[in-house]
């Protein structure tokens, strides 16, 4: 198969989901609920994504020494993702959320990142020339791991001559070290904020408020790209995913708007997953970034289609018939 490969760095959990009636308040219980397990993670869900679309999908990251990682380690590999670089580290737990919804679909979160948060940065680079990355490959990184790992696997991913795309979430906690390293990023409309204002408290900017940034989101991306007071930025482009609305795509010359097509939406958790798993396979195929955000769109867009956030992710079929129609 010509292409590149997508290697992907990031998280895995497991997700202990509970429907209920209502939420409970501090100290109370509520019964009642319907409880459902599923596998998540940004890093795992990109891995299913970009793997379900066809490319060899490498997976770097942690699970604990239990039986969640077990079943995560194995629902990776069902999905064709190879887990050579998946580590199972003694004394830890599996990165776990704990999800309460209730009938009206609000929730509330509580994650215990476990294996993920204890993913050292000194792993990354025998983890990345074992596999010997290099140019032609996609290097997909979030944030759900300790940011100074993000850094390294953007940093080392970047010096194979590899393409390295970021997706920021979260967004606290992100300096201009990781994005440099970085050559698109993908964050949605939220992170991005939360970017622009890091970046403008780091400059004296600090004027600019979450209202005025988003009046003006490719002016917030552009902030990203290039070099600052703060040092260089962003390598090619911020891509800005906008949900139902698309993208827009942010290059230092030119801006543009990638509508999303019209779908009938039933979860869309996952869809940002999507979009980035999409993404990374489309630069993989070698093709050119515009391209490659439209596929992704379309991606996500079929992704709130299904329910459950990995369950949801498209096939290569699927994502051809979309495209074409
Ligand atoms: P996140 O899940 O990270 O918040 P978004 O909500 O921006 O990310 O969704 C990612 C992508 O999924 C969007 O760029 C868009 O292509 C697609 N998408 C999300 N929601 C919808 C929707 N309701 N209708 C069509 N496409 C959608």
């Amino acid at each position: 198969m010509s292409g590149g490969r997508v290697i992907v760095v990031g998280s895995v959990n497991v997700d202990l989901v509970i429907r209920g009636e209502r939420l409970p308040t501090p100290g109370e219980t509520v019964a009642g609920g319907t409880f459902e397990r599923h596998h998540g993670g940004k890093g795992g869900n990109q891995a299913v994504a970009a793997a379900r679309l066809g490319r060899p999908v490498l997976f770097v990251g942690a699970v604990g020494d239990d039986g969640f990682g077990v079943d995560a380690r194995a629902a990776l590999a069902a999905e064709g993702v190879d887990v050579s670089f998946l580590a199972t580290l003694e004394d830890q737990a599996t990165g776990v959320a704990l999800i309460l919804v209730d009938r009206r679909g609000e929730n509330l979160i509580s994650v215990a990142s476990g294996a993920n948060a204890a993913l050292e940065a000194s792993t990354i680079e025998p983890a990345l020339s074992r596999i010997g990355v290099h140019a032609g490959d996609v290097v997909l990184v979030c944030h759900e791991l300790p940011t100074g790992t993000v850094r390294e696997a953007l940093g080392v991913g970047r010096a194979t001559g590899a393409w390295t795309v970021f997706n920021p979430a979260p967004a606290d906690g992100i300096d201009r070290t990781v994005l440099a390293a970085a050559d698109v990023i993908t964050p949605n409309r939220g992170e991005l904020l939360t970017l622009a204002a890091t970046e403008a408290r780091r400059t004296g900017r600090a004027s600019s408020s979450k209202a005025a940034v988003a009046a003006n989101i490719p002016r917030a991306a552009r902030s990203l790209l290039g070099s600052s007071a703060a040092g260089p930025g962003v390598g090619q482009a911020v891509v800005v995913t906008l949900g139902a609305s698309g993208a827009l795509l942010v290059g230092p010359e030119a801006t543009t708007d990638v509508p999303s097509i019209v779908v009938d939406s039933v979860d869309t958790t996952g869809a940002g997953d999507a979009f980035n798993g999409a993404l990374a396979v489309a630069i993989a195929e070698a093709r050119p970034l515009e391209e490659a955000v439209r596929r992704a769109v379309v991606a996500g867009a079929l992704a709130t289609t299904r329910v459950g956030a990995r369950e949801g992710m498209p096939t290569a079929a699927e994502l051809e018939a979309a495209l074409g129609s």
